[in-house]
């Protein structure tokens, strides 16, 4: 019927469209004042300002230790939160490369941080083929970079057990809106968990408390961004196929539940939310033909985030990466651009 919406998307595009975002970044003049008021807006909005700011002990248990090819691997836990263990890889590499260095790597939406490592989902002592170089630690330990996987919540082994019903087609659906009902989201409990992991490495002799990075791809790039965004303690962040606009991506496109803050783009898109990483280095990487992260909303995105890097006199420590390729890592395009800026 001619004139008549009844898409939900219909509205919502229209609304996108008139929004003036309250916390945009203002210019160069304000940049200042934006940074603070932008951080503890997001706080809010993610819930990650009413986790508990009571740390709980790490309680760190170590599972396993064996030697591989590129390094050591040790499977540990923590403890994030009352009720929330976090299963971690901590992998050093036989010849260090940049001592004190470690970086942060994150799995999207896949079967978990078993690819970080490359082995099996069901043996982790048989080593798997892992598509889209997401085998993130295998790649630092190449490099002589340490690395600390983290499960993130509602992923591989922190899925759902224990509810009676349970979303089938998608494990972060029922975290995903009973952190909403709580006052949280699922991205404010996984920076948290980020968080404290970077509380387990400083309580390590072998950490540099400055050079702590970040990097994931998908879902990983997410909370890389978010976590980079919110957590003064991560100076270096390579997020995958994520960076793009909120209008373009998880607005336009269907995406996991787990990817929407409330009231966030009324404040603020994707590039001011990554702006408050500048000026430290950051390599922003994407697929030409990846169709949840749209390339040419990559590029424009990039544009303004690269405008507040130059504001904050470090626009050649913000670069963008495209593969030549769909929804995945390129760890060779990528890597040698990453070291340049971390030198
Ligand atoms: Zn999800």
């Amino acid at each position: 019927m001619k004139n008549m919406h009844f898409s939900p998307s219909e509205c919502h595009t229209a609304l996108i469209s008139k929004t003036v975002q309250t916390l945009a970044y203002p210019g160069k003049a304000g940049i200042e004042k934006w940074r603070v008021e932008l951080r503890a807006k997001l706080k809010d909005l993610t819930g990650l300002s009413i986790m508990p700011s009571k740390k709980a002990p790490l309680n760190t248990r170590s599972i396993w230790k064996r030697s591989t090819e590129h390094g050591t691997i040790e499977k540990i836990v923590f403890t994030s939160e009352p009720f929330a263990e976090v299963p971690a890889y901590v992998c050093v590499p036989h010849e260090v490369a940049k001592k004190g260095l470690w970086m942060i790597c994150l799995q999207g939406h896949s079967t978990g941080m078993h690819n970080s490592i490359a082995v099996s989902r069901n043996d982790d002592t048989v080593p798997a083929e892992i598509e889209g170089d997401r085998d993130f630690a295998i790649g630092c330990m190449k490099r002589g970079i340490a690395a600390l996987c983290i499960e993130q919540r509602a992923f591989g082994e922190r899925s759902e057990q224990k509810q009676k019903e349970i979303c089938s087609h998608n494990t972060c659906h029922d975290a995903a809106m009973h952190a909403i009902m709580l006052g949280r989201t699922l991205i404010g409990e996984r920076v948290y968990d980020v968080d404290r992991g970077i509380d387990y490495l400083l309580s390590r002799k072998d950490v540099s408390p400055r050079c702590i990075g970040i990097m994931g791809n998908s879902g990983g790039g997410t909370i890389s961004l978010f976590a980079g965004a919110m957590l003064d303690r991560i100076s270096f962040m390579m997020p995958s196929c994520y960076f793009c606009t909120f209008k373009d991506s998880i607005m336009s496109i269907y995406h996991c539940g787990c990817n929407y803050v409330p009231g966030l783009l009324n404040c603020a898109e994707m590039s001011d939310v990554l702006g408050l990483f500048a000026p430290k280095p950051l390599l922003v990487v994407a697929g030409s033909e990846d169709p949840i992260f749209p390339i040419e909303a990559v590029k424009k995105s990039f544009a303004r985030l690269k405008k507040i890097y130059k504001d904050s006199g470090a626009a050649e420590n913000c670069r963008l990466h495209i593969g030549d390729g769909g929804h995945r890592f390129y760890a060779d395009g990528a890597w040698p651009i990453f070291l340049s800026l971390i030198e």
